[in-house]
């Protein structure tokens, strides 16, 4: 009795120390105190000041033993009116913390974006209603055939869809589609090696209908009662997509990424913690509260947009895969193209490997002509960047009716501009790159950190300056002068976002004949009425300075070619390039099989050393004065190299080596893909950490796991 009162004073009078994640790139988690009558937990959210400032932090351990200096600690604020962080959330952070070497405050800072406002979600829905309404009755007074009838219509589409999205109790009727006998066989085929509890590569060609398999497999969960998350690497890309979603799933479809305004991506959040779902979203919405997800789907897999390029460096592929064995749910990898990672994956059993090699509506694949331009160069076979050839399939295709396609990988009117005495090329001030010419607005532009200058006389002689190298600006004007008659537009990195969509609406609407663009082009579209598919300048896409190129050179042309034949009719892709020979084109041209291709480039990698076969980390170091990058990144290699982290390489400059005013030079490390890799890899954040602090040159490296 005496005892039990003794425990409870010693309990009511001891200090509760508590780790809180606050969203800063510490390597170390702050101790606070909790004042007494406050209750956390693990995943609590909390109210804290750190270095003299309020943040939003998140509960990492309650009731920890006290910490070392136990005078410094200070009491936390407040509790914060937050729904809990969930035990999988923070499990998948610490795995992205771990794996890409950042902090668990870098991950919590991109995974619970500012902003996320508390919805009330009925009031929130009366006003939409109330809001329709007025626009209803508006709508049916305002006079046929007026901008005002108009804009009041497209307000009512606006706000039906708002209500669509947080009303999911509105019905719907989904669209039955039946599977073809294609369809079906790998869907048996994916079901087994699930019951296996094996993930699964879905090797679909493009218009094979692996969407198709998406759905059945995302309705399945939700008729177990569980939910879906479907990844794409960009939403804009996806609009064809969602629209197949959204009429089966219907209200119960969300879609998430980061363009979308605060309060647009706290429905979501919501919903995911409440209602049965299918999410839609980018390489952020593994970050959503997710509950009980059944399945997981990574769509176009082999994209490099799931690769996030500032820190923390992660790939929401491979982090799906996690999300995925955390809530036990199915993991299907989809894409025509597989990255080597993936082939890897499947060859060595991990992941079982399906194909769907049939297109839908039947086998109107394109065929393929590899122009050599050297060649038809010395044959005058050349109008500007227009082979006679191309110029000819063009003009038929568009006699009969059908759309044409032409990638080119550079936007600008010229991608470089040179002086014509003394044959200096216009570098940016800022960057080590040759500047482009853009003609529309007259200016030289930096593609890497946006510089513009006007085109004036030569900077070193004052002679007269000359474009080199075509661009889509260049190569529109081109076609423009060709097919006078042709409706033509072009998209690109130029193309004002706003406009982006009305273009390619138009041209699958068929109000346009020719569209001419960068690799923007490629991903996700359907266009019924697009028949030739050709890329000028192809060697942009290959042998560059990276062991990957071949490999997306293939994909990017192979989607482009997925572009045109689709419903089964027969399409056609020229490809102009010099190097008729190199293997990308012999495959493309269907003059070697796809496995030798693949088993090349794997035996390649295996040669080399490079991932898949080795695990790849690039430490990339930048500052704006050069001499004292090139003495602290060759001291840390050296350091690296001592220290026998993995093989050292470098440090080199990076193809670029400077931009906006900042030299860059890169560590690369390649580690065998063992037991030990997570002990190296600690032991080389601990040198890094260690070396940026001894020489003050915090912020100065930053470390990417699994480049691409
Ligand atoms: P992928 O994503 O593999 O490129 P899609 O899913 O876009 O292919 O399918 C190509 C076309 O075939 C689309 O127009 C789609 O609507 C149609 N399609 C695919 N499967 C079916 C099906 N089972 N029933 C009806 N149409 C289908
Ligand atoms: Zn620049």
């Amino acid at each position: 009795m005496l005892c039990a009162f003794i425990t409870i004073l010693a309990v009511m009078d001891r200090k509760r120390y508590i780790k809180v994640v606050v969203p800063l790139r510490l390597d170390w988690q702050p101790y606070y105190l909790l004042p007494d009558g406050m209750d956390v937990h693990r995943g609590s959210r909390i109210k804290v000041t750190f270095a003299g400032r309020p943040y939003s932090g998140v509960v990492w351990e309650a009731d920890c033993p006290p910490p070392p200096e136990e005078t410094k600690v200070r009491y936390a604020d407040d509790i914060e009116a937050l729904p809990d962080i969930t035990e999988n959330e923070l499990k998948l952070w610490q795995f992205i913390a771990d794996y890409y070497l950042c902090s668990i405050g870098e991950v919590y800072k991109i995974a619970c974006p500012a902003g996320i406002v508390r919805l009330d979600r009925s009031a929130k829905l009366a006003k939409l209603r109330e809001s329709l309404d007025d626009k209803l009755a508006k709508a049916d007074a305002a006079r046929e055939g007026t901008k005002k009838k108009a804009a009041l219509l497209e307000a009512i589409e606006n706000l039906k869809t708002q209500i669509a999205l947080l009303d999911d109790t509105l019905p719907w009727d989904p669209v039955q589609t039946k599977l073809s006998k294609a369809q079906t066989t790998a869907l048996g085929s994916l079901r087994k090696a699930f019951l296996e509890g094996k993930p699964a590569l879905l090797d679909g060609v493009t218009g094979s209908g692996k969407t198709e398999v998406y759905i059945t497999l995302a309705s399945e969960a939700l008729s177990q009662g569980r939910n879906a998350l479907i990844l794409v690497p960009e939403i804009a890309l996806s609009g064809q997509l969602e629209d197949r979603l959204r009429a089966y799933f219907g209200p119960r479809l969300y879609t998430y990424h980061s363009a979308q305004t605060a309060v647009q991506r706290s429905i979501v959040t919501d919903a995911v913690r409440k209602k049965p779902y299918v999410v839609l979203g980018t390489r952020s919405s593994i970050f959503l509260p997710h509950t009980n997800l059944g399945l997981v789907v990574v769509d176009e897999e082999h994209d490099g947009a799931y690769k996030q390029d500032s820190s923390p460096r992660y790939n929401g592929r491979d982090c799906a895969a996690v999300l995925a064995a955390l809530h036990g749910a199915r993991f299907l990898l989809g894409s025509a193209t597989p990255s080597l990672e993936t082939i890897y994956n499947c060859n060595a059993g991990k992941y079982a490997r399906v194909s769907l090699k049939e297109k839908y509506f039947g086998s109107g694949d394109a065929r393929v002509e590899i122009i050599d331009t050297t060649a038809e160069y010395k044959k005058n076979g050349m109008v500007g960047n227009f082979s006679r050839k191309l110029i000819a399939q063009i003009g038929k295709t568009l006699a009969g009716g059908g759309q044409v396609l032409i990638l080119r990988a550079r936007r600008a009117y010229s991608t470089a501009m040179q002086c014509t005495a003394c044959g200096e090329i216009v570098k940016c001030p800022h960057c080590n790159v040759p500047m482009s010419y853009h003609k529309d607005s007259g200016k030289l532009v930096c593609h890497y950190c946006g510089a513009r200058k006007p085109v004036e006389a030569c900077p070193s002689c004052g002679g007269t300056l000359q474009g080199m190298g075509s661009g889509t600006q260049k190569i529109e004007e081109e076609a423009a002068a060709l097919f006078p008659q042709a409706r033509i537009a072009r998209l690109d990195g130029d193309t004002a976002a706003s406009a982006r969509q009305e273009i390619t609406d138009s041209f699958a609407k068929g109000e346009l004949d020719i569209l001419i663009g960068t690799q923007m082009l490629v991903k996700g579209f359907d266009f019924p009425g697009l028949q030739l598919v050709a890329a000028i300048g192809a060697d942009s896409l290959i042998g560059l300075m990276d062991f990957r190129a071949d490999e997306k050179a293939v994909q990017i042309l192979s989607q482009l070619q997925g572009r045109a034949g689709r419903r089964g009719k027969a399409g056609m892709l020229m490809v102009q390039t010099s190097r008729s020979d190199h293997p990308v084109y012999k495959l493309l041209a269907g003059l070697s099989a796809s496995e030798d291709f693949e088993s090349e480039l794997n035996a390649q990698r295996q040669a080399f050393g490079y991932p898949p076969y080795t695990r790849m980390i690039d430490l990339v170091l930048q500052d704006s004065f050069e001499t004292r990058l090139e003495n602290l990144s060759m001291l840390l290699a050296g350091q690296l190299r001592r220290a026998g982290i993995g093989t050292v390489l470098g440090p080199f400059p990076p193809q670029v080596d400077r931009i906006a005013g900042r030299h860059l030079r890169i560590i690369r490390l390649t580690m065998l893909r063992n037991k030990q890799l997570s002990k190296s890899k600690e032991k080389l954040l601990a040198l890094v950490s260690g070396f940026e602090s001894f020489h003050k040159w915090a912020g100065h490296i930053s470390i990417d796991v699994d480049p691409l």
